[in-house]
């Protein structure tokens, strides 16, 4: 018999595995239970109950009764009724969701006051005014979350009164109360609801509402959260830190979450309620004065911090509040934390041995890596910034200057790199900080709102820059040396000095970068970011090799950690000033001319090897043969035409060149003579490169070195190409040993970058000595699609409809595209036991490709060398 559907959880029932049904704030809030922290008791009501309130309008009817019993126990518990007239309880209902969405979703707190408990609440606390300050933020919150009412109206409302809502004393916040209770029956018809019974039930459905807000849309889009988990919602006792000095909030976090320096870190408000801390509004201190306002609830902090990391065995933050001198944990989570303290963090954890090496490596990522190797400002080259804020997620960005959410979007839509000022940030600029470059308040600290998401976002960010006058109407700041800066106009933003430079400032590699290239740490970052390569070096399987054409990005490529290079294109050498040799060769009227113009690249090409090999002299460089159509090498066929047409005397030369562009011209010339078919129709091309690669390893022996040259044949469809290019590049190769008298070792193999190539690999694994795959056209001739239109035309379109969760340019298509891989590694292997295989299209510098291949089982991936260490370290975590 199947259990029946459990909808609610006391605290003391769930932990920390049950996130997907408690939410990870239930979870977690179960967990420090539990271990026997001070938390306020209460219950979840469990993201199951959601999804069944939302796929049905209703909620099921068993939740009623659980809810009824749970809050019978929490009351029998706390010895108060739900807003009982004297000395009520209160309690909050606190959304909650599986992955944490700071500030999305609804909370609301101080559910149970009425017009008869507000004054039990005044009696049993002594503090009238609290009591009352209490019910008109219940009011006003439960208004617009639950109701729908315009928060605005309440906020003319307060402005009627006072600048400052710490200022209103007990009559005049009573006045309040009446004055919003008169908008909620104006603006709804409806009178807010005086049965605290109700009052909750209907604050757990509004939550469950929140889920689909556009903002949690927006956010679970960006994040890449699913849609169909719903929230949980936590029903738990209201504790209050706004009952005076001895009382106060704030948030916690065992490290910094911003550098991942040790030490407790955070901030607090004296004698305010928690979501003042989140929004901002006043400004808190930091974490460190509580030690002399209240000695006793820091030790106590720090205790419960040490007791939770220990636990969790990574970095935790804590929302807590201390009501009256006794301290209370209202939430616990793993905390979010920037790329540098990422590292830091792992690494030090590590060192404390309280994870092991794997872990450490399983908590950092190549995408924060590429974020440390980012360049940064040229500090020596700056003249003084125009303002310092809080430096909140660090990075350095460049952008125009706008002031609100909606032109952050049109700017950026249009292609222009913007940057988003504002006083604070809340949850409605979501989409103009997801639009941004970087995001500048000028309130608010490491833990406002503007912080939280962009550091979760990876984005730039300075806040609480006083100096800075926002004003929103004039769209204009201003600094407090009187420079004025309108919208439009040029900034760059320093996140990691948190600072603001007018127009646009010089960028230089980062320490980061600096020190991968060096191998040589220099302060705490680098030393984890090395540690952490080198464990990846140690446990990985796939080598990385670069995709590299020239000796000195060859060379930069092995500082970097290249194992060789996977893809050496020699398209790039006919450019300049060879041009005219290879328009020499394409023109050739006879055999002659044409061995003239092939003999007088050769040593040309010889040398660029020769510097290449010498470059990443011991380890492989596969070289590509010529791959593009020729006719990228000739003039472009209409500006011949028209200077032809215009000219006095056409020169008999460019008539001929038109007609040999014009012959050569074809409409889909990605799908035409080019890659093998080429080597195969144009004659001594191929013989000339192959024997510029045989004369250059001959070079490189007779000069001491150990080339390792590989050849590879592009665009193979069939296994026929190949062994007629096999052929005659052995007999190159041949013909180079006997003049030579030595024999260049050169490994033969194929580019596998045709579906038909993929699905016949079995056959042409026969005549190669290696297959790699060229993912990019892989994926092209795969899905039938040219990237160069398709990624402008329709991709955003399919993106946005989820045809594609993401580019499969960017990020391998394991079920398509992958699938090939797989087919064509495994007959191949099946052929040719010892036949090697890599990838070398842009897919071999991505995160989720990379594990995707390890799991294929290829012997390495290549890409651009400033990928190669963030692809160093995610082989690494592939094998683990
Ligand atoms: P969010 O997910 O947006 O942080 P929370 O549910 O954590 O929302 O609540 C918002 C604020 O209210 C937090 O600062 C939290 O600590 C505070 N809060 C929530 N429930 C209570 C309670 N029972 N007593 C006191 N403060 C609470
Ligand atoms: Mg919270
Ligand atoms: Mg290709």
């Amino acid at each position: 018999m199947s259990q029946p559907t459990k909808y609610v959880y006391g605290f003391a029932e769930g932990g920390r595995d049950m996130a997907a049904l408690l939410g990870g704030k239930g979870a977690g809030l179960a967990e420090m239970t539990r271990l026997g922290l001070p938390v306020p008791p209460g219950f979840t009501v469990t993201t199951d109950a959601c999804k069944a309130y939302l796929a049905t309008g209703e909620e099921p009817p068993e939740l009623g009764v659980e809810a009824a019993r749970a809050l019978a126990g929490l009351e029998q518990a706390m010895g108060r009724t739900l807003g009982a007239p004297d000395d009520p309880l209160l309690v909050s209902a606190r959304s909650g969701a599986r992955f944490s969405m700071p500030g999305m979703m609804d909370t609301i707190l101080d559910i149970g006051l009425n017009d008869q408990s507000v004054t039990g609440l005044a009696k049993a606390s002594g503090q009238e005014r609290f009591a009352w300050d209490s019910y008109r933020r219940l009011i006003q919150m439960f208004g617009h979350t639950v109701m729908g009412v315009d928060g605005d109206l309440f906020e003319q409302a307060i402005a009627a009164h006072t600048t400052d809502d710490h200022d209103l004393d007990t009559a005049e916040l009573a006045r309040l109360t009446e004055e919003f209770k008169a908008i909620i029956r104006k603006e709804t018809g409806e009178d807010f609801p005086q049965d605290p019974a109700d009052q909750l039930a209907r604050a757990v459905r509004a939550v469950f509402d929140s889920w689909n807000t556009e903002r949690a849309r927006v956010y679970r889009h960006r994040e890449h959260i699913p849609e169909d988990l719903g929230t949980a919602v936590n029903v738990q006792a209201m504790v209050f830190g706004n009952l005076g000095n001895d009382s106060g909030t704030g948030v916690a976090f065992t490290r910094d979450p911003a550098t991942g320096e040790r030490g407790l870190y955070g901030d607090y408000l004296p004698d305010a309620q928690g979501e003042d801390v989140v929004a901002g509004v006043r400004d808190a201190l930091p974490l460190s004065e509580l030690k002399t306002l209240d000695p006793r609830a820091y030790v106590e902090l720090g205790d419960h911090l040490r007791t939770l990391e220990n636990h969790y065995r990574d970095l935790c933050d804590v929302e807590f509040t201390v009501e009256r001198g006794k301290l209370w944990i209202l939430q616990t989570r793993v905390g979010k934390r920037t790329a540098e303290a990422a590292f830091r963090i792992a690494h030090d954890l590590r060192e404390e041995q309280t994870i092991t090496a794997d872990e450490a490596l399983v908590r950092v990522d190549g995408a924060e890596l590429t974020r440390l190797m980012f360049p940064r400002f040229d500090v020596k080259a700056t003249a003084l910034p125009l303002a310092h804020g809080v430096p909140a997620s660090p990075g350095a960005a460049v952008g125009a200057v706008v002031f609100d959410s909606a032109e952050a979007v049109r700017r950026a839509a249009a292609g222009e790199k913007v940057v988003l000022v504002r006083r604070e940030t809340t949850p409605d600029d979501l989409p103009g900080m997801i639009a941004a470059q970087a995001v500048l308040t000028s309130r608010g600290g490491k833990t406002s709102h503007a912080a939280v998401v962009a550091r979760g976002m990876g984005k730039v960010c300075v806040c609480g820059a006083e100096s800075l006058g926002v004003d929103l109407v004039a769209r204009a700041f201003t600094t407090d040396s009187g420079v004025v800066v309108h919208e439009g106009e040029t900034v760059s933003v320093d996140g990691t000095a948190g600072t603001v430079h007018l127009g646009e400032l010089p960028l230089t590699a980062s320490d980061v970068g600096r020190a991968l290239e060096t191998g040589t740490a220099a302060d705490p970052l680098t030393e984890a970011v090395l540690g952490a390569l080198a464990h990846a070096d140690s446990v990985r399987r796939m080598e990385v090799r670069a995709n590299a054409d020239t000796p000195e990005d060859a060379a930069r490529a092995r500082s970097l950690g290249a194992q060789g290079i996977g893809l050496c294109r020699t398209e790039h050498m006919f450019l300049g000033e060879r041009r005219a040799l290879v328009e020499a060769m394409i023109l050739a009227r006879d055999d002659t001319a044409r061995e003239q113009a092939l003999a007088a690249l050769l040593p040309l090409q010889r040398a660029d090897f020769t510097g290449i090999l010498e470059a990443m002299d011991g380890l492989p460089v596969t070289i590509r043969l010529l791959d593009p159509p020729l006719h990228e090498f000739l003039p472009d066929r209409t500006e011949l035409a028209v200077r032809l047409a215009e000219a006095a005397e056409p020169d008999p030369r460019e008539r001929e060149l038109l007609a040999a562009v014009e012959r050569m011209h074809e409409q889909n010339p990605m799908l035409g003579l080019r890659g093998v078919r080429l080597g195969l129709a144009v004659p001594g091309l191929m013989a000339m490169q192959v024997r510029a690669v045989a004369e250059a390893v001959t070079a490189r022996l007779r000069a001491g070195g150990r080339p390792r040259a590989e050849i590879m044949i592009p665009l193979v469809g069939t296994v026929e190409e190949l062994r007629l290019a096999r052929t005659e590049t052995e007999h190159v190769l041949a013909d180079v040993a006997a003049e030579t008298g030595t024999a260049p070792d050169c490994p033969i193999g194929t580019m596998i970058e045709l579906p038909r190539a993929a699905l016949t690999a079995g056959r042409i694994a026969e005549s190669a000595d290696f297959f790699s795959f060229g993912t990019n056209d892989l994926t092209q001739t795969t899905w039938g699609l040219s990237r160069d239109d398709a990624e402008a035309s329709f991709f955003p379109l399919y993106l946005e409809k989820g045809v594609f969760a993401v580019s499969p340019f960017d990020s391998i298509d394991q079920e398509g595209v992958g699938r090939l891989v797989e087919l064509a590694v495994e007959a191949g292997r099946a052929v040719n036991p010892r036949l090697e295989t890599g990838v070398c299209g842009e897919h071999g510098g991505d995160p989720d490709s990379i594990h995707f291949f390890h799991r294929t089982g290829l012997d390495y991936v290549s890409c651009s060398p400033f990928r190669i260490p963030a692809a160093r370290l995610e082989a690494g975590r592939a094998a683990l």
